[in-house]
């Protein structure tokens, strides 16, 4: 994200991996190359989730497995959080364990009741190579948690228990865009 540019303005959009094709249940790479190409990356995520409507969206979404995510995402005050972290480390969670409904663009049309800690702290790089602390309370530590998961293979219905979890199950299921 450049000084003084409205993020994902000169990002293109790019198709999204959904569930179902694969590419979400891996580990995603360390960033080693901080140069103009990472940065048109972070354009692009920005374009791509702000083309669906995300809060979110961490780089294998976009077909890419590199440990990057984006965010523009209200907390519970409704303060506005927008940025992107690089080589994300989840250094602390913390606080009370809130139940709230959780949806991902990479599992379109549902959502459920996931429980994720209510206080989040990641420490990374911009694209820029610059250090960066992102601290998040509630909806936004939920997003952190749930970004962060994505680069570690993982998506939000592996955190989802009970019944919520069958029913969430069924329904991926029977999703078009499950294979
Ligand atoms: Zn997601």
């Amino acid at each position: 994200m450049r000084h003084g540019s409205i993020a994902g303005a000169h990002g293109r959009v790019r198709p999204l991996t959904l569930l179902g094709d694969g590419g979400l249940r891996e580990q995603c790479r360390e960033v080693t190359d901080f140069g103009p190409e990472l940065a048109a990356l972070v354009e692009d995520l920005f374009a791509t989730m702000y083309a669906a409507r995300g809060v979110g969206l961490a780089a294998n979404q976009a077909g890419v497995p590199l440990r990057v995510f984006v965010y523009d995402c209200p907390d519970d005050e409704d303060v506005r959080h927008l940025g992107h972290v690089v080589n994300p480390r989840l250094v602390a969670v913390d606080g009370i364990v809130l139940r709230g409904p959780e949806g991902c663009l990479s599992l379109p049309g549902l959502e459920a009741g996931t429980e994720r800690y209510d206080h989040a702290v990641v420490e990374g790089f911009t694209a820029a190579g610059e250090p960066v602390t992102v601290h998040g309370t509630g909806f936004f530590a939920r997003c952190l948690q749930h970004e962060y998961d994505h680069l570690e293979g993982r998506v939000y219905a592996d955190r989802v228990t009970g019944w919520r979890r069958r029913l969430l199950e069924r329904r991926i299921r029977r999703a078009s865009w499950s294979r």
